[in-house]
Formats: structure tokens, sequence, C-alpha cells
């Protein structure tokens, strides 16, 4: 089936990663722009591949070039609904291409080509070929297929707004409706490849954690494969309605996660959080010194008020893990109204950047928009306690009776006679950092890793260096 294509293209190369050392270019990533887009139309023609811009022969080693990747789909079976389902396979089938390495989704995507792929005489229209081929025999119902790849910047620019522009219309789509509304959830575990013990829930208020996958769309698909990774979970009984937990729900997770995990909370960081897999647009984090919750996206590249950075808060919360106070998730998200409802929605919200406060005007209630705090504003937990303080944020209520309760809890007292048994003297001590995976290196061939560890210390010292 491959044979004109000069490198080999099969599942077994999925996961395979092109270190800088290794790439030849980039295309896309955060260092550029970039997008992929499926599109069901009337007229297709079938087989054609057109490249517009550089093609690999004609780039520079080591430099990175925009992207786009339009795919034109047509079928009589085809809904308008597969769209995002097709396109977000785009991500597996990229990766089947031996020295191709396909990162995120819509206009979020990150490519590499390794300089062996270069050296072999690959070119863009073989990668058009591949996804041509795979994408036929993964969805037979598609009997046409055009694609367009994009690396001239000027038309990539202008396909990323149209390609933005579709994603709105799928994402106001499923705002439509609520959870109360229907009585099928959906689950996804297209991430079983890398994450194995991940499960999507998607329902009408939350979409996919990758952004790409919503209700309607996981309805089409399901109906079109019920086979496939993505599968009806009939609604069932509520167990909490606030907390997003479902009898049903939890009885799916715990079947597709091979009973790793047997309860989900659907709008709650806390308590048993949605799994997160590896794809997600941001992440939700607990800042335990103010009792609130912030978020980071992809896209943001300074470090979080929990003094990492979002590829390193990545890394620890993601592979299909749930950890308690972390919950990946998308952006769409944000905009429902069930948004980490159980630990008060945005009322809870105390750092973000500035980027996602802007993008979600008109969903972030009005009276709370100039009370939370941005990159802009505030990054420390000094200074995010002072604006919280300033701008009268209602976290600054719960904090007060949070810390009073402490101060009367018996727990303290607790922690300070356990500390005493290791010779601390009974020093009442704070949780100076949460997280929610440490690995300490040792000799021996021996890993410790602590899962959830929550790090005290009697007294903090900072230096100047
Ligand atoms: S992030 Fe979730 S919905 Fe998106 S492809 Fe992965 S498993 Fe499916």
């Amino acid at each position: 089936m491959f044979e004109d294509i000069p490198v080999d293209v099969s599942p077994m190369y999925e996961g395979e990663r092109i270190r800088a050392a290794n790439m030849f270019v980039e295309l896309a990533g955060p260092k550029s722009i970039g997008a992929e887009l499926v599109q069901v139309k009337e007229d297709v023609e079938d087989g054609k591949i057109e490249v517009v811009g550089p093609n690999i022969d004609e780039m520079k080693e080591g430099k990175i070039y925009p992207f786009g990747i339009l795919v034109e789909i047509k079928g009589e079976k085809l809904e308008k609904e597969l769209e995002g389902v097709i396109e977000r396979k785009m991500h597996e089938l990229c990766n089947y291409v031996k020295g191709f390495m396909h990162l995120n989704q819509r206009d979020q995507i990150w490519c590499r080509i390794s300089k062996e792929t270069k050296e072999a005489g690959f070119k863009l229209e073989d990668l058009g070929k591949a996804l041509s081929a795979l994408y036929k025999e993964e969805f037979p119902i598609i009997e046409s297929m055009s694609i367009r790849i994009l690396t001239e910047k000027s038309e990539v620019e202008s396909f990323i707004e149209t390609a933005r522009s579709q994603y709105e219309q799928r994402d106001a789509r499923s705002r439509e409706l609520s959870e109360e509304d229907v009585d099928v959830f959906y689950g996804c575990v297209m991430c079983q490849s890398f994450a194995p013990t991940h499960v999507c829930v998607v329902t009408p208020d939350r979409t996919a954690l990758c952004g790409a996958i919503n209700w309607f769309d996981c309805r089409a698909a399901a109906k079109m494969d019920p086979d496939g990774p993505i599968f009806e979970i009939e609604k069932g009984a509520v167990i909490d309605d606030v907390k997003g937990e479902y009898e049903n729900v939890n009885a799916a997770v715990a079947e597709k996660s091979q009973g790793t995990f047997d309860r989900v909370y659907l709008h709650s960081v806390f308590g048993h959080p949605h799994t997160s897999c590896g794809c997600f647009e941001a992440v939700a984090f607990y800042i335990p010194e103010l009792d609130g919750i912030g978020i980071v996206d992809r896209d943001f590249k300074g470090e979080t008020p929990l003094g990492i950075p979002f590829s390193a808060m990545a890394g620890q919360c993601s592979g299909g893990k749930q950890i308690e106070g972390f919950a990946g998730l998308s952006l769409e998200y944000m905009r429902s109204p069930k948004f980490l409802q159980a630990d008060g929605g945005y009322e809870r919200i105390i750092w973000l950047p500035k980027d996602i406060k802007s993008s979600l005007e008109g969903f972030i209630p009005e009276d709370l928009m100039d009370k939370i705090p941005t990159d802009e504003d505030a990054n420390s937990i000094k200074e995010i306690r002072k604006f919280l303080q300033d701008a009268e944020h209602p976290i600054m209520e719960r904090l007060k009776e949070t810390e009073s309760d402490k101060a009367e809890s018996p727990e303290i007292e607790e922690e300070g006679e356990e500390m005493e048994k290791v010779g601390m003297e009974g020093v009442p001590v704070a949780p100076v950092a949460q997280v929610p995976e440490l690995t300490v290196p040792t000799s021996g061939g021996v890993r410790i890793i602590f899962k959830n560890a929550k790090i005290y210390a009697e007294k903090v010292i900072i230096k100047k260096k």
C-alpha cells in the first residue's frame, strides 16, 4: 500500500520521538503557527494532493516552518458531525510515518521531520499519500479525499482563521445542551496507546480535554463505529449532580481503565478528578497556600504560581493518571456553566494566563472578571494574595474561614505530634508544596516515587544566589 513512499508507514512508529539532535525541520509548534482541519464536502477530487509553499527538500536544516493540513472528504454516509473525530485521528495516523512526529491537535499542532526521513527523499506529498490511504482504511465510509498541505506563511495564516471559525462553530453547537438534557454520555479511549488507563468522559458540558471532540462528535462517531474507541455510556443513576458523579460513568471508567479507577468526578479537581492523558489544552491545579485553583494552558511559557511551567506540570499529571488537585481540561469546558462547579467554579479560580482570560470574556461571571489576576498582575503566592485582597475576590472570605478553622483544628496538633515522633519538637507546620508525583533518584538501580506528596517544612529559608 505504501510502496511509493520512501519510508515505512506502520503503527509501530507511533510513539517515536524526534529529539532536536535528530530533527531536520520543525513544522508549526509553539515557535510558529499551524492548524489541521477536516471538512466534509460535496465536491472532492479523489486522490488530489497539493503542497503550497516550500517542500522538505527546499527547507533549511534546523529551521521552523508554518504548517497547515486541510483534508476534504466526501462519502454518502459521512456526516458533518464526524469531522471532529476524523480530524482527531490525524495525530495517530501521521505518527505511523517513520520519522514524522505529530503532537496535539487543531491549531496547537507541532510536528517534526527527522534527518533520516529527509535523507530518504521524503516529501510532503508522501505525507498526503500516507494519510489518504490510512484514512480510507480506517474509515471505509470515506469515498473521496483530497489533501492540501501548506507551508507558505500567508497561506497558513488565512487557513488558521478558517480553521478557527470551524472549531468555534463545532464548539458553540455543544453549548446548546447540558448534561440534564441527554440520557447518554460518551467515553473515548483513543489516547490509550500512550496513556493506557486514560478514559475521557464526554458530556454536553464537558468537551474532551483535547478540546477536539465534543458530545455531538462522539454521538456521530459511536453511531458510525459502535465497536470503535468512542462508545456510549448510558447516563443512568446520578450519584452527585454537583460533583458530576454517575454510576454508569464510574462503571465504564473502571472497565476501560482495567480496574485502575472506579470513581470519577466530572466537575471537580478534588477527590476523584477526571484522568489526564497528555493532550489536554490546559491544566487546573490547586494552590494550597490560597485554597484556590489556577489554570495554565499549553501556550503559556512562563512559570505558574507553583513554580513550574506547563510542560513540567503536564509531565507530572499526564499518562492516564488521576491526581487529586490536578485535572487536564479543554478550554471549551471553561465556557460551561458546570465548569468545576463542585469546587466553586470561577469563585475558586485565582490565577490564569491573560490570553485565556481574554478568550473567556462573557463566560467568566462579570463581577469576577476584574478580581481574578493573570500573569500580568501577579505570579508569586504573595503577589496573588495581595491582588486577591485588594480586588476583594470571594476566595479571601473562604481563606479566612479555612485559616481560622485550621487554627482551631486538632489536625495541626496531630501533625505536630506526628512530627515530634521524628524529632521536630511538635512545631506546627504548614504545607509548602504539593506535587502529584516526585521521583527521588537513588543508587543501585532503584527509584523512589512519592505520589501526591505534601511537603512540610519547619522553616523555609529563601536565599539569593
Ligand atoms: S483526549 Fe480524550 S477525547 Fe481526545 S482523543 Fe484522547 S481519549 Fe479521545
